[in-house]
C-alpha cells in the first residue's frame, strides 16, 4: 500500500512537475517565431506554443506563455504585424499558457477561454475560498468571454472555429481551428514531446483524450496541421499513430487490471516497452489509466 502511494505520488509529482517546471531564468529566452501561411505563424519561447493569426483586423494569439517573457512576445508580435493585439484564447489555465493575460490584457486584449478556465483561475487563486478576493492583476487575466462548447473568430480573412471537446489534458481544453488555413492549435490534449499528460485534479482524464483524439481525426483531414502546445507541427497520420498507441496501452492496462494485477505490478510490467524510447517516462500516465479504469473493469 506504502509502495501504491509512492506510485500514485510519482504519478502526481510527473504531473505538478510539468505544470510547474517552469521558472528558469527568463532573461536567456528568446522567443522565435514560425511560419505557418501567409498569415499564421507561432511562436516558440518558453512554455505553450503561441499560435499567432495577422492581417488587417488586428491580431489573434492562442496561449501567452510566462508574464515575465510578456515583453519579448509583444516585442515578436510586433515584428508580424502592425495592428493591435485585441484577442488572446487560453487552451487551458496552466501557468505556462496564461502566464502573460495580465500583461496581454492591460495593452487591451480581450482574454477569451473555456468557462472552466476562468473558473479554475477564480478558484485557484483563491484556494477556492472565494471570501478571499484577487489581486487587480489576477483579475486582470481572467478571461473576459466564455464559453462552453464553441466560439467563432472571423478575423484576417479566416473562420476561426474554437472548440471545446470534454475533458482531456485538463477540463476546460480548447481546440483552434483556422479553417482557411487548416491548422489546428491544439492546445497541451495533444503533444509530441511525451506521453499524454493528465491533470486529473483540474478535471482532466485519459479517456476524455482518446475521445479528443478521435474527435481531431474527424474534424480534419490529412492536409491538416496540428500544432501542438508542446512540440513540432505534426500531421494527421501523427495524430492517428498516437491514438493507436493510446488504445494498445490501455487494453494491455485493462487487460492487466483483469487478470489481477495490482498498480504496482501494473507498473513494473513493461508495459509500454516499445514506446518509451520515443515517448519516454511512462509513470505518470500509466496510474492515471489504472485509475480511470479501476473502476470500469469487471
Ligand atoms: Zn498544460
Amino acid at each position: 500500500m506504502k509502495q501504491l502511494a509512492k506510485l500514485l505520488t510519482a504519478g502526481l509529482a510527473c504531473i505538478s512537475g510539468s505544470l510547474m517546471a517552469a521558472q528558469p531564468d527568463f532573461s536567456e529566452v528568446e522567443i522565435i517565431p514560425h511560419q505557418l501561411s501567409d498569415n499564421i505563424y507561432y511562436l516558440q519561447g518558453q512554455g505553450g506554443n503561441i499560435g499567432v493569426s495577422v492581417g488587417d483586423d488586428g491580431v489573434f494569439i492562442v496561449d501567452d506563455q510566462f508574464a515575465p517573457l510578456s515583453e519579448k512576445i509583444l516585442d515578436a508580435l510586433e515584428g508580424l504585424s502592425d495592428e493591435p493585439l485585441r484577442f488572446v484564447l487560453n487552451t487551458h489555465h496552466h501557468p505556462d499558457h496564461v502566464g502573460g493575460n495580465a500583461n496581454m490584457a492591460e495593452t487591451g486584449a480581450v482574454i477569451i477561454a473555456h468557462e472552466n478556465v476562468r473558473t479554475i483561475l477564480s478558484n485557484g487563486f483563491t484556494g477556492g475560498d472565494l471570501s478571499k478576493s484577487l489581486t487587480d492583476e489576477q483579475k486582470l487575466g481572467l478571461p473576459i468571454v466564455t464559453f462552453n462548447d464553441t466560439v467563432n473568430l472571423h478575423l484576417n480573412g479566416d473562420s476561426i472555429h474554437v472548440f471545446h471537446v470534454g475533458p482531456g489534458h485538463t477540463g476546460g481544453d480548447s481546440f483552434v481551428y483556422f479553417m482557411e488555413d487548416n491548422i489546428i492549435h491544439t492546445g497541451d490534449v495533444f503533444r509530441t514531446t511525451s506521453y499524454p499528460r493528465v491533470d486529473a485534479g483540474s478535471g482532466g482524464s485519459f479517456h476524455g483524450i482518446v475521445a479528443s483524439y478521435e474527435r481531431l481525426l474527424e474534424v480534419s483531414n490529412a492536409d491538416t496541421r496540428f500544432l501542438p502546445g508542446h512540440g513540432v507541427v505534426s500531421s494527421q497520420a501523427d495524430v492517428r499513430e498516437q491514438l493507436q498507441m493510446f488504445y494498445t496501452i490501455h487494453n494491455r492496462v485493462q487487460d492487466a487490471i483483469r487478470g489481477g494485477m495490482t498498480l504496482e505490478q501494473i507498473m513494473s510490467a513493461n508495459l509500454t516497452t516499445e514506446y518509451d524510447d520515443r515517448w519516454g517516462d511512462p509513470t505518470g500516465i500509466l496510474p492515471v489509466i489504472y485509475n480511470e479504469l479501476i473502476g470500469l473493469v469487471h
